[in-house]
């Protein structure tokens, strides 16, 4: 089926997209529009109703009331998992349509996106369950004193997300506020805003009352930095560039808002002399060039001991150069497309920059041309070989198919390598020495190791980052205490009154 084909017979798919603000699909205050592409081929998808600062105050609004007036956060709590579970469900019947929207939105090819919705569905299933467990405690006190906490939803939230995993991110933000009774406010990214918004429609269809989820795409500069400003917003959660995370901590502190930040990555993979090497290779070429590249724990950094450096660089430069490029919705289409010309603009820049400074290109090095798609924008994959840790395209986040390798000599060599960077997104180990994959998972100051296996985004495993690469574990049970105060409660229960100044 051709990508025309599939846009016409999606039925998520229209030409026109609302704000939900309040449960109701509303215009934005002034009539105006962002148009989102296809960067696949770069067509038109649709238009979406783009939220101004009024808007946004009407979503802080309805948040505000169906927090502090509202029923949502005095529901029991089996019936809040219960409405989680609903939204799984019906997700899980519309699994194709959204599967197609998002390629539609994003250009990633099939089995990216099939295995991104699929977690978002699991992300309300796993909090469905992980609610019912969050709880507080019963402490030790002195004497005639109890003492118990609850844990206390934090209020409203601005959720403010990237564009390479949509869907996925709305999730990881919408389920766990939710769960513990929190209203959302989601600024979903401008390049990608249409499976959020079906996110949000579906939130109400499954019984989600009206301003507990409002989706506001618009300006992150107008819309984002409203919402990190204002003070009836008690939290942010934020997944983004680096750059912009430093802003919004520095902003969110005037009204010490809570913040939770996932930031950008330059993630180092390790293989050592005894790893599998097809495995390792495989795994590697996953790991760096999964969602062309665009994603926050890419392992963009590959280090391969001297032993093996030639056998290991032959097989992947030669797997790399069998990559398909091609239509998103086929089978057989490895890696899709870039979000658009200016990311494939980036990209270029520092390729171009690893060869000024004197680096050799094994694979790709340029834009890449896909037949029938010539509309659209995309990157070959590609490896650079024989840079140093100075180089910019060794220390700065790419977000792209671009991979630098390079040898190590020892384990602790390996070590230092890793944790050169202002980063401590993820990371991976090939080793078949179980002993050495702890001592270097000891010493690596990321937040996610992995070993022997390219990614970990699964529900119920904390995904966060060290460093510049922000604070703050999502996807996991830990994820719940992010979106509550613990308040502590402590009675006397003595039979004389309490009398501490000997009155
Ligand atoms: P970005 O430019 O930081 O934008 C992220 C979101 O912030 C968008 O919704 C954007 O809105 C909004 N925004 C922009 N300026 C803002 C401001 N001044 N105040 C408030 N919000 C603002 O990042 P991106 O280019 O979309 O995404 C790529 C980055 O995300 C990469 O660095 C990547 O590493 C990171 N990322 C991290 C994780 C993680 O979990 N650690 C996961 C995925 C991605 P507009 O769309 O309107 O600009
Ligand atoms: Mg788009």
């Amino acid at each position: 089926m051709s990508t025309q084909q599939i846009v016409e017979s999606t039925s998520l798919k229209r030409d026109y997209y609302h704000l939900i603000i309040n449960g109701e699909k509303v215009e934005s205050s002034n009539g105006a529009t962002i148009k989102t592409y296809n960067p696949a081929t770069g067509e038109l998808v649709a238009e979406v109703a783009k939220a101004t600062k009024e808007d946004a105050e009407r979503a802080v609004l309805a948040a505000r009331e169906a927090f502090d007036h509202g029923k949502w956060r005095k529901y029991p709590i089996n019936r809040r998992s219960q409405v989680l579970n609903n939204i799984a469900s019906i997700m899980r019947s519309r699994f194709k349509e959204l599967v197609e929207l998002e390629i539609l939105d994003t250009g990633k090819s099939l089995d990216t996106a099939k295995g991104q919705v699929s977690q978002a569905i699991e992300d309300f299933e796993f909090y469905a369950g992980a609610i019912v467990g969050h709880r507080g405690t019963v402490n030790n006190m002195p004497g005639q004193f109890h003492n118990y906490t609850e844990k206390e939803p934090v209020g409203v939230c601005a959720q403010i997300i990237p564009w390479n995993y949509p869907i996925m991110m709305a999730a990881w933000k919408i389920a766990p506020a939710i769960a513990v009774g929190c209203s959302v406010i989601v600024k979903p990214a401008s390049l990608t805003p249409l499976t959020a918004i079906i996110l949000g429609e579906i939130c109400l269809e499954a019984g989600v009352p009206a301003g507990v989820v409002n989706i506001v795409p618009g300006s992150g500069a107008e819309v984002g930095d409203y919402l990190v400003q204002h003070p009836k917003v008690n939290k942010v959660a934020f997944t983004g560039s680096t750059p912009i995370g430093k802003d919004i901590m520095g902003k969110a502190s005037e009204t010490l808002k809570r913040v939770t930040l996932e930031l950008g990555g330059k993630s180092p993979n390790l293989v050592f002399e005894d790893a599998d090497l097809d495995a390792s290779v495989d795994g590697s070429l996953y790991g760096i060039f999964y969602n062309s590249g665009q994603s926050c724990e890419a392992r963009s950094r590959l280090y391969v001991h001297e032993d093996i450096y030639d056998e290991f660089i032959q097989k992947f430069v030669e797997k790399t150069k069998k990559l398909v490029l091609g239509n998103p919705f086929d089978k057989g289409t490895h890696v899709g497309a870039i979000i658009d010309q200016g990311q494939v603009d980036v990209i270029d820049g520092y390729v171009k920059s690893a060869i000024a400074d004197g680096a050799e290109i094994l694979a790709g090095g340029k834009p890449a041309a896909v037949k029938g798609f010539e509309g659209g924008y995309w990157y070959e994959p590609t490896v650079i070989a024989n840079v140093n840790h100075e180089m910019k395209v060794v220390q700065e986040e790419i977000f792209g198919p671009v991979v630098v390798v390079m040898k190590f000599k020892d384990e602790k060599e390996a070590i230092k390598l890793a944790n050169d960077t202002e980063f401590g997104l993820g990371s991976a180990i090939w080793t078949k020495d179980g002993a050495r994959a702890t001592r270097v998972a000891n010493e690596i100051q990321a937040g996610i190791v992995m070993v022997n296996c390219p990614f970990s985004a699964m529900p119920g495993t904390p995904f966060g980052g060290y460093k510049q690469s922000g604070f703050g574990r999502e996807l996991c049970i830990e994820t719940l205490d992010l979106y509550t105060e613990t308040k502590s409660i402590v009675s006397y229960y003595g039979s004389r009154p309490l009398n501490p100044m000997g009155l």
